[in-house]
């Protein structure tokens, strides 16, 4: 990947390609910084650059043929480690990244903004949990041991850091003692889900989220949408560029009309309808489940703030959402729209400790039924 191919940046680019000129590359990088903010991206961007063989202007120069096998991610000193799942001819404990290479490469070439959701879409595995397991780790130690194919820097991705656990010990070593012109980027959405140990060893890059500027530009140049829409997408995403090529494909706007349609089977409690619904939800998978409800939190948390300013125009909420928000705020006032929210806000943690997706939406179906009725209000199902 070359850095002009990355959207926004531009100040992580700068830093990246003065450490590389200085020669005062860290052994260990912790990117970190919200979903979508191009991280991976900007990992893969910063391995082309050391690897480039003709650098020029601090630029990788993107002919040589070392960039050229960078940017199709065949590069043999560049090494990826990423979370996976059972492969079918294997057992858990020993699959690792290395058994899901030709997914990976075709994932990160198409959609290297993608969320650990996505790669489980694209393994057509939506309703399997991956992780980075014992194996993995120690594959890294054995490989970044060997001595380089080509001489230059060898350089470890490690993509969802956050998953690492406990396991992430086995890498301090390495990161301790790194072989000479070793480089590992560790990426990760949640620094405090590191270990400490791991942390205080490496230099942590923060990635902001993109400028809206540099979103609306992206989204004027991929969608054939109104300038308008483009300007509201640009602000709705929120500098994430996952979400704005997500939003600019629409398909995540029917989220609030399921939202508000299971505020009114929760209320009505046709024990029917639940069944239905819960069916639904279950056939889209774990990941769809979890999307969803990261959804809901959002939406509720911005219906919130709405309910507080009693504006809409300022709220990261599209248009569609904007009137589910006035159908919606009829019915549900502040105080139960903050159970509301608290009750999402607890069940997106249980939902990540593999808790079943339909013992779950039950359980939340019937706190929304209380909530919703409890005291007088005017829900109408409608
Ligand atoms: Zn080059």
């Amino acid at each position: 990947m070359l850095f002009k191919n990355i959207v926004g940046q531009s100040e992580t680019k700068a830093y990246f390609s003065k450490i590389v000129r200085e020669a005062k590359v860290p052994h260990a990088i912790l990117l970190t910084g919200g979903e979508g903010y191009g991280k991976l991206p900007l990992a893969l961007g910063l391995a082309t650059l050391l690897q480039c063989t003709d650098r020029q202007d601090d630029r990788a120069c993107g002919e040589c043929s070392s960039c050229r096998k960078a940017i199709q991610n065949i590069h043999p000193d560049i090494h990826y480690a990423f979370p996976v799942i059972k492969l079918d001819k294997k057992v858990r404990a020993e699959t690792t990244s290395k058994d899901f290479l030709k997914q990976w490469r075709t994932f990160i070439a198409n959609n290297a903004v993608g969320n650990i959701s996505d790669w489980l879409a694209h393994l057509g595995a939506t309703d399997k949990q991956a992780n980075i397991n014992v194996a993995e780790c120690n594959y890294i130690s054995k490989n970044l041991g060997l001595k380089t194919y080509e001489g230059g820097f060898k350089v470890q991705i490690i993509w969802y850091a956050d998953l690492l656990g406990k396991e992430g010990n086995r890498l301090l070593k390495l990161i301790e003692e790194p072989t000479p012109d070793t480089i590992i980027i560790l990426i990760c959405h949640n620094r405090n889900a590191l270990l400490n140990t791991l942390l205080s060893r490496c230099q942590i890059v923060s990635v902001p989220p993109l400028e809206d500027e540099d979103i609306h530009a992206f989204i004027k140049e991929n969608f054939g949408l109104s300038p308008q829409d483009q300007k509201e997408l640009a602000f709705l995403s929120s500098g994430n560029i996952r979400k704005a090529s997500v939003l600019g494909q629409q398909s995540e706007l029917n989220y609030s009309e399921e939202l508000l349609n299971w505020l009114r089977i929760s209320y009505k409690s046709d024990p029917e309808d639940i069944k239905q619904f819960i069916d639904f939800m279950s056939k889209q998978g774990r990941q769809y489940i979890v999307n969803f409800l990261e959804y809901g939190l959002h939406f509720f948390r911005e219906y919130l703030l709405g309910i507080n300013i009693s504006q809409l125009e300022p709220l990261r909420l599209t248009q569609a959402e904007k009137s589910v928000v006035k159908k919606m705020s009829k019915i549900i006032d502040q105080s139960k729209t903050m159970d509301i929210e608290q009750l999402f806000s607890i069940s997106m943690v249980e939902i990540n400790r593999n808790l079943s997706t339909k013992i779950l939406l039950m359980h939340m179906t019937m706190k929304i039924n209380n909530i919703l009725r409890s005291e007088v209000n005017n829900f109408v199902a409608q």
